[in-house]
Formats: structure tokens, sequence, C-alpha cells
């Protein structure tokens, strides 16, 4: 192949139905993808643990990016491991995102003035309504590194609150369901121009995909070569102006397979 293609995508009501988590209709494109030796780049506001499930499941062991750009994990052996990356069992990191004790600190302070309620104030079955997610997953779901995904009780809050928060040094982003405060140099089209950077070798030319569905996927799409935008079936489109965006009409998992097609099909890969 005499260009290099890296696709990254965004999981929950992306790569996985937004109800079920179901992925059952990409599999013959993730098997292709295999084949085709395409690493498929998970970016997503997941956490480590729910991400490194999701990939063991679909036995992909390529890089992945965690909690909205805050860290890029790499399987140990990967090649080329960049500079600085830093142990954690059969992986390491490389981070963008501050540390957890300090956005943890930071979520109190403002939820003493601020309608929000943070993922580990909520009880199982509070969690369980709102996510659908399995309940052996959920334990996944709290182990946060870098970042505290809430609830906002008043959109109206929303503005203030956000201001309140670049001050701090921090920033909100908005994801399917939560919102998410994290570290202000971190997100996710950060991550497409490290690994482009990282995984370009000499004289092959580094193509990318990029497959989003909520607010916080928009600046992976501007990173990309070819953005696709799924609708979320709560949400429907995004507002988003992105040039060269294909919008799929199908949800997940279904919409995700035909637009990843389409764009080999595009660019003469099958
Ligand atoms: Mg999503």
């Amino acid at each position: 192949m005499s260009v290099r293609i890296l696709i990254f995508s965004d999981l929950d009501s992306t790569l996985l139905d937004h109800y079920t988590y179901s992925w059952d209709e990409a599999k013959p494109v993730i098997s292709l993808l295999k084949g085709l030796n395409i690493p498929l780049i998970f970016n997503t506001s997941k956490t480590f643990y729910e991400t490194r499930r999701i990939a063991a499941e679909m036995g992909i062991n390529h890089p992945f990016a965690v909690e909205n750009g805050a860290a890029v994990f790499f399987p140990k052996g990967f090649k080329p491991l960049p500079g600085g990356c830093r142990d954690y069992g059969d992986y390491c990191f490389v981070r963008f995102g501050r540390d957890y004790s300090e956005l943890s600190n930071a979520f109190k302070r403002l939820a003493q003035r601020y309608p929000v309620k943070g993922i580990r104030d909520m009880g199982e079955d509070e969690l369980l309504r709102i996510t659908g997610l399995p309940r052996e997953t959920l334990v996944d779901m709290k182990r946060r590194m870098f970042s505290e995904p809430f609830f906002l009780e008043d959109v109206e809050a929303l503005e203030p609150l956000k201001r309140e928060v670049e001050g701090m040094g921090f920033r909100v982003l908005k994801g399917g369901r939560f919102y998410h405060l994290v570290g202000r140099e971190q997100g996710k089209g950060r991550v497409v121009f490290f690994l482009k950077s990282l995984l370009s070798s000499e004289g092959v030319p580094v193509m990318t995909v990029g497959l989003g569905d909520s607010e916080n996927d928009v600046d992976m799409l501007r990173a990309v070569d070819q953005p696709i935008l799924i609708p979320n079936p709560v949400k429907g489109y995004i507002a988003v102006d992105v040039p060269n965006l294909l919008r799929m009409r199908c949800m997940a998992p279904i919409g995700w397979a035909k637009g990843v097609m389409k764009v080999l099909r595009d660019w003469g890969i099958v």
C-alpha cells in the first residue's frame, strides 16, 4: 500500500449502538480492517479500563485514546513507542490531560455553586438507568484517571460554568450523555495530530479518517482528512461545520460500517 491509513473512532453511539452497545453489524468491517492492516484507533471519553475491555472483545491491539484525549495508551511492544511513555501494566501511556485529583478538587468546588452531579455521586441504579451499561462494567466506568463526567441539572448554568472552569485552567466538553470536566490542553483532535506524526514513516503519506457523533468529537472531525458524522438517536446530527464532512444516514453501528466502507472504496483500497 502506498499510503498509510489511520481510522480514529469514537465508541458510544458511533461504533457502539447508543442503547445496547452492540457492534455486531460492524464485525465484518472490523475484520476487513484487520486483514488490511489498517489500525482502528479508539478515541473515546471512556476510561482506560472500559476501552481495554472493548478492544479485547474486538481483538484489537492498537493504541487508543481515553477520557476525551487525556491520554494515549500503547500496548507494550508497539512500535514505535513515543518517548516519555509511562508504564501501566501491559500498556504505557502518554498524557495530555490533568491528574484526576486536580479535576476532582476543582469539581468539588464547582459543585458547591452549580447544579452539577458527578458520576461518583450517582448510585449504581441511577447510572444504569442513564447509561444502559451492563452492571458489571460500571466499576470500569468509575475508574477515571483524567476527567470528571457530570450531569448538569439546569442548562442555563452551562455558560457561566464554562467561563469559570476556563478561568481555573480546565474545560467543559459535551459528550453523548454527560458533560466532562477535562484539562485545557487535551482533546480528541490532539490525539489525531500526535499519532499521525508518530506513525508516519518516511516517504509514506498518512491519510486519516475520523468518526463521531457528539460535540466532543468535533475537533477530531476537523483534524482528519475524511470526517464522518454518525447521527445520534437522541440528538440527531449535531450542529457542526467541518469541510468535506460525510453525514451517514444510519446510526451506530450500521452507519459506522457503511461510512468506513465508503471511504475504503473512495480511496481505492477495496
Ligand atoms: Mg459518542
